[in-house]
């Protein structure tokens, strides 16, 4: 499928990003007026608020920015795990680690993890 399969009207919806990821495609949207990209929808590009976003494929390699491991979680996830911020040319995605990892190294998209909430990406 296409990335605009996932979209709803050409934006990227929560649903059709979630569904992307149960196929194991990782999406985001990429700032047409400052080329900011994010790893998940959003009505408007954090850094500038404009609204002119393209669904676009993220990077399936980046570097860990920053890792927490959760040891306190809520209610129906299994601790501890570890969340990090996943670095690539030009934006962030939060993931799921499959094991730990230091800041700097680099990680690999492997698909969905499920949770409680939902599918998030996860990197190994
Ligand atoms: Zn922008």
């Amino acid at each position: 499928m296409s990335v605009d399969e996932y979209a709803e009207a050409g934006r990227l919806t929560t649903s059709g990003w979630r569904e992307a990821l149960d196929d194991g495609v990782l999406l985001g949207q990429e700032c047409r007026d400052c080329g900011h990209v994010t790893g998940a929808p959003k009505a408007a590009c954090v850094r500038c608020g404009s609204r002119a976003l393209d669904t676009v494929h993220l990077p399936e390699t980046g570097e860990v920015y920053s890792v927490t491991r959760i040891e306190v979680a809520p209610e129906g996830f299994d601790a501890p795990y570890h969340v990090a911020m996943v670095a690539f040319d030009g934006g962030r995605v939060t993931a799921r680690l499959g094991d730990e990892a230091e800041i700097g190294e680099t990680v690999t998209f492997e698909g969905a993890a499920s949770t409680p909430e939902g599918p998030a990406p996860l990197f190994d």
